[in-house]
């Protein structure tokens, strides 16, 4: 603490401090961000919208495929006139694509202006990677995956109502096309008492929806002195006071247990939704890509969940093209997306992440033919979406309102309800961060439509 009163001090007499921070990829990547914004927060820094205000510029990155990396090299290329016009600028790049195998060395290389390049799990050295960099006039560049849990980081939430609280880090699962494990070091989880500590103190604040986050939330409890698992974590969750939603992501089928659905369905706040990627629907494939589950064993899974939750809602990831994957394999895929009826699917092509062990495995298929397999994916799914939601009219949910605009004259909110559509409905303002009762009118294939109910 001494070190962030130095740089408090510091800046006070020194440092004219905005700074641009943000974040690709995933939730997780969002929630590093809050606490990144929280240290810099802590050490009076303000937070501004556009690179060109700041003082201190953060890119939080993502390397799980190629685009997310491409996206962000040619980002980072576009500040060096931001650099050339005020040296004294500092930019810094950080997260999952820092800690790729030569990576680090790449981005030094390539673009000798970055002043910090530090790698996951190193957030709370930020104060001290600052001083570097202001006062020793060093460069950091920093990759060592640091393995602890650092609790009690400053958190700059971007949501008051609606907010991320991860569970989990790092990734034990390894994944044959993935890069997570060797990016964000080994699973790890969080004590449950710090967990509760954090919703119990979330919803003392106006919170009304948790999302809890791990890269596979369903093993939870690893390693930890207290024994207790995802299902129990859930169910303490569960009993805490107030009127609050729950849901988590990410679930993976290999580790989701009876327990845990029965969990799910009995439970007040754990919303009947479930992000339960299957990534293939071919045996063959789900072995070469060390899934640890059969597509039957991924059907029994679902069959299940409909039975205990007659109104639950699915959400997956496929990645098209995996090395070895045929027409015939592919079509095993689209046959098993019909059969589940998934309510939102994210479709990825299939991207050769450098270290992982499918990135030496034998890919035959050209990129034309794995795009129009993807395109007849996308297309199946917009049908399957458009069923789903036309499935919702009649019903009345429970909508969490998140956002407001004007359009066309009219007020209108929108936000999730209790298994996750997207609900659009005329209201005003001061109903954000309401639960509110709306019949449900009309689909379109991006949300539902719906009425207040006036009561
Ligand atoms: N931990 C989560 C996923 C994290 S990565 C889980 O296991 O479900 C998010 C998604 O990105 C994955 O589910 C997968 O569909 C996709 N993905 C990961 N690596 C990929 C790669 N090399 N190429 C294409 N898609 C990939
Ligand atoms: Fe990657 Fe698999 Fe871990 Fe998910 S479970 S992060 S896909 S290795």
């Amino acid at each position: 603490m001494a070190l962030v009163e130095a740089i408090r001090k510091h800046n006070k007499q020194r440092v004219k401090a905005n700074y641009f921070v943000h974040s690709y990829g995933c939730k997780q990547n969002v929630a590093d961000c809050e606490r990144i914004c929280g240290v810099l927060e802590l050490l009076g820094f303000k937070q501004v919208t556009s690179t060109e205000e700041s003082d201190v510029i953060i890119y939080n990155t993502c390397g799980v495929r190629h685009t997310a990396t491409a996206r962000v090299l040619g980002n980072i290329g576009v500040l060096k006139r931001l650099k050339d016009k005020n040296p004294e600028l500092i930019i810094g790049v950080c997260g999952c694509m820092v800690e790729q195998e030569g990576m680090a060395d790449h981005l030094a290389k390539r673009f000798p202006f970055l002043d910090l390049i530090f790698g996951t799990n190193l957030i709370h050295y930020l104060p001290r990677f600052l001083h570097e960099v202001l006062f020793e006039e060093k460069k950091v560049r920093v990759t060592k995956l640091d393995d602890e849990i650092v609790e009690g980081l400053p958190i700059n939430r971007e949501a008051g109502t609606s907010c991320l609280v991860p569970i989990t880090y790092g990734c034990d699962n390894f994944c044959s096309y993935c890069v997570v494990p060797y990016v964000r070091g080994r699973e790890r989880s969080r004590e449950p008492e710090m967990i509760l500590d954090e919703i119990r103190e979330l919803v003392a604040q106006g919170c009304k929806e948790v999302t809890l986050l791990g890269q596979n939330v369903n093993s939870y409890g690893k390693g930890l002195t207290s024994k207790i698992n995802f299902a129990e974590l859930l169910a303490k969750i569960d009993s805490l006071p107030g009127r609050f939603r729950v849901r988590f992501l990410t679930s993976h089928p290999k580790d989701c247990s009876k327990e845990l659905i029965d969990t799910i369905a009995e439970s007040e706040k754990i919303c009947n939704q479930i992000h339960l990627p299957v990534q293939s629907g071919s045996n063959n494939i789900l072995k070469l890509m060390n899934r640890g589950y059969t597509k039957e064993q991924y059907l029994t899974l679902v069959r299940y969940l409909k039975e205990k939750m007659p109104d639950v809602s699915f959400g997956s990831d496929i990645i098209v093209g995996f090395p070895g994957e045929g027409e015939q394999e592919f079509l095993e895929t689209l046959s098993l997306v019909k059969e589940v009826g998934f309510n939102l699917l994210f479709t990825f092509l299939y991207s050769p992440r450098k270290g992982t062990k499918a990135a030496d495995m034998l890919d035959t298929v050209p990129k034309e033919e794995k795009k129009i397999w993807f395109e007849k994916l996308l297309k199946e799914q917009e049908l399957i979406s458009d069923e789903q939601n036309e499935k919702q009219c009649g019903k009345i949910k429970v909508v969490l309102p998140e956002h407001f605009a004007e359009t066309a004259g009219k007020s209108v909110l929108s936000g999730r309800c209790e298994n996750g559509f997207w609900v659009e409905f005329e209201g005003g303002k001061n109903l954000i961060g309401e639960f509110v009762e709306v019949k449900i009118i009309k689909a379109t294939r991006r949300s539902l439509i719906g009425e207040k109910i006036v009561k």
